[in-house]
């Protein structure tokens, strides 16, 4: 039987303060659950083609209760339960800005099976993240405390650090998150992660020339050709990390090997 992974997304959508403070050039503040709630679905659909099974603790825009939350895990039997959150610091911009990611376990358990978790999803987030690593921490919340398996709660970033409010709603941000998440949450298990997109055509969705390069590399003197609007390569053979940010290791119909960004805002899997 496949493991259940219990999925929580934090917050209702409407939990009062759990938001970005006011960003001017967007005309408004960004809520946590944004956030979340995008990253747990990312994740659920990650884990489920990985061959687990999944729990939605919390699949409504509802404020959910915590108690509600860890019942629902604990009445099914999950194997392992995971929440997805952004952090706050002191909800504003000015002044001091801590940034970065961190992972909690309940007290005593960074050295048990939960810190082993933790840890894996630490060292994944760690490769495909540029933000900070502060850490696996030790904390007394509601759904590391009350939940009969293993748990662990992952501040992503920081809602009132200028830049990392934006990345909250960056959908590439959003399923880099969940697929680290769930390279963790697979090596935890012993499951071969599958991705979704091995085998499948990549094209461009950027009004211009989207370049594409004969090796790993985001130089000028690497980029083989460009790609206009709707063209692209019908087979992904992986996706790397280059200075950061992720490429697409693609094929042509001819066999041959080129790398293209894998930035949903340029480019689509189909
Ligand atoms: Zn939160």
């Amino acid at each position: 039987m496949a493991n259940l992974i219990a999925l929580d997304d934090g917050h209702g959508m409407e939990t009062p303060g759990k938001r970005t403070p006011y960003i001017d050039s967007l005309g408004r503040s960004i809520k946590e659950n944004e956030f979340n709630q995008a990253v747990v679905s990312f994740l659920d659909e990650e884990l489920q083609r990985s061959g687990f099974d999944t729990l939605l603790v919390a699949p409504t825009d509802d404020d959910t209760s915590l108690s509600a939350r860890t019942s629902r895990a604990n009445d099914a039997g999950a194997a392992a339960y995971i929440s997805v959150h952004y952090n706050a610091f002191d909800g504003s911009f000015e002044g001091s800005n801590p940034s970065g990611i961190e992972l909690y376990v309940y007290p005593g358990h960074l050295n048990r099976q939960a810190g082993v978790l933790a840890n894996n999803i630490a060292k994944y987030l760690r490769e495909g993240t540029q933000q900070d690593f502060r850490g696996v921490k030790e904390a007394n919340f509601h759904v590391l405390r009350e939940t009969a398996m293993i748990a662990v709660l992952t501040e992503n970033g920081f809602m009132d650090h200028p830049d990392e409010a934006l990345l909250m709603i960056d959908p590439e941000f959003q399923r880099e998150v969940a697929i680290e998440h769930a390279k963790g949450i697979c090596d935890y298990f012993g499951v071969n992660y599958v991705p979704g997109y091995i085998g499948r055509r990549v094209e461009s969705i950027y009004q211009g020339d989207l370049r594409f390069y004969n090796q790993p590399s985001w130089s000028d003197s690497a980029v083989a050709g460009y790609l206009q609007y709707g063209y692209g390569f019908p087979n992904i053979l992986d996706r790397v990390i280059v200075d950061g940010f992720p490429q697409y290791k693609v094929e042509n119909s001819k066999g041959a090997v080129y790398y293209v960004t894998a930035n949903e805002t340029y480019v689509r899997v189909v």
